[in-house]
C-alpha cells in the first residue's frame, strides 16, 4: 500500500540520501566558491613534437576545498553545469586566463596560447560577449587565447553554434575542437566549423601504437585536419613510444604527462623561464 510505501522510503531514508546529501553540500559549497576564491587554474604544457619546445598551455580548473583539499574538475564541473554555476566560473576561468597572459607576455613564446575548456552551458549564453569582456577589461593578445570545444556541444544547436565560432573566431581566439574522435559531428560540419585545430582524444593516443585501429584512426585524423587546412594536436601523450609515433605520423603538437602535468600558476611561470632561450 501507499503507507507501506512511506514507511519503507522513511526507513531508507539516510542511507539512500546519503549521496545526495553530499551532493548537496557540495552544491552548496560550490555557491561560495567563487567569492571565497577556492578555484585555481593549473597549467599544462602543449609541446611541439619534434623539438618538445613549448607551444602553448591548457588551463584546467582546480577547486581548492578548505574540508577536502584540491578536487578534480570530474567531481564538481557536472554539478556546476547542472545548476548553471558553470556561467560564472567559466566567465572567472577567461578573465584569469587572460590575466595571465598579460602578466606573462614577456617570457612567452612566439606563437604560444593559452587554451581554455568552455561548458555547453557556457556556449548556450552569450559566450562571445564573456570572451570580449574578458579581453577587454585584460587587455590580453586574442592571439594568445585558444578556446576547446567538443563536438557534442557544437552539435545541440549547428546553426547557432556555428554563428557564435564565427562571431569568435572574429574576436582573433583561437578555437580547438577537443576529444576528437570520441563525439559525431559528420565531416560535412567539420567543413563549415570556423575552427582552428583538431584535439585527438587520449583513448585513441594512449593505444598506440600497438592497437591497431587506434593507430589507424590516430593517422587518419592526422591526415583528415591536413586536408581541411587544420592544426592537430595529441592529448595524453604518456610514453616516448607514442610520441614517436604521432611524430613519424606527422602530428605537430603533443600534450600529456610525458612533456608535463598540469601545475599551479607559479610553478608553470617557473617552467616557462626555464625554457626561456638565453
Ligand atoms: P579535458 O579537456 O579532456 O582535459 C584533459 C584532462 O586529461 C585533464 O584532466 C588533464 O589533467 C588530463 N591529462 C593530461 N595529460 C594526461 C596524460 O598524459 N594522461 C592522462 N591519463 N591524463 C592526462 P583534468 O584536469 O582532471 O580535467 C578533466 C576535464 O575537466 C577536462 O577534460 C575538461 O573537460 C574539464 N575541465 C577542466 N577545466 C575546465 C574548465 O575550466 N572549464 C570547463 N568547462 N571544463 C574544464
Ligand atoms: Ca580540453
Ligand atoms: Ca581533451
Ligand atoms: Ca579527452
Amino acid at each position: 500500500s501507499k503507507r507501506a510505501g512511506r514507511n519503507r522510503y522513511r526507513f531508507f531514508l539516510p542511507s539512500m540520501n546519503e549521496g545526495a546529501l553530499e551532493r548537496l553540500g557540495m552544491e552548496e559549497n560550490l555557491r561560495h566558491a567563487l567569492a571565497r576564491d577556492e578555484f585555481e587554474l593549473h597549467f599544462q604544457p602543449k609541446v611541439d613534437t619534434a623539438s618538445g619546445a613549448m607551444t602553448g598551455a591548457e588551463v584546467l580548473l582546480r577547486w581548492r576545498q578548505p574540508e577536502r583539499g584540491l578536487v578534480p574538475p570530474a567531481e564538481f564541473i557536472p554539478i556546476a553545469e547542472e545548476t548553471g554555476l558553470i556561467v560564472d566560473i567559466g566567465a572567472w576561468v577567461l578573465e584569469q586566463a587572460c590575466r595571465r597572459v598579460v602578466e606573462w607576455e614577456d617570457r612567452l613564446p612566439a606563437g604560444f596560447r593559452l587554451a581554455v575548456n568552455l561548458s555547453v552551458r557556457q556556449l548556450q549564453g552569450d559566450i562571445d560577449e564573456a570572451v570580449r569582456h574578458a579581453l577587454a577589461t585584460t587587455g590580453a593578445d586574442p592571439a594568445r587565447i585558444e578556446l576547446e570545444l567538443t563536438e557534442s556541444m557544437l552539435m545541440e544547436d549547428t546553426e547557432r553554434a556555428i554563428g557564435l565560432m564565427d562571431r569568435l573566431s572574429a574576436q582573433g581566439v583561437q578555437l580547438a575542437l577537443d576529444d576528437f574522435g570520441t563525439g559525431y559531428s559528420s565531416l560535412y560540419y567539420l567543413r563549415r566549423f570556423p575552427i582552428h585545430r583538431l584535439k585527438i582524444d587520449r583513448s585513441f593516443v594512449s593505444e598506440v601504437p600497438n592497437d591497431r585501429s587506434c593507430a589507424a584512426i590516430v593517422q587518419a585524423t592526422i591526415a583528415l585536419a591536413r586536408s581541411l587546412g587544420l592544426e592537430v594536436i595529441a592529448e595524453g601523450v604518456e610514453t616516448t613510444d607514442q610520441r614517436d609515433f604521432l611524430r613519424d605520423a606527422g602530428c605537430p603538437e603533443c600534450q600529456g604527462y610525458l612533456f608535463g602535468a598540469p601545475v599551479p600558476g607559479a610553478a608553470f611561470a617557473a617552467l616557462l623561464d626555464s625554457r626561456r632561450p638565453q
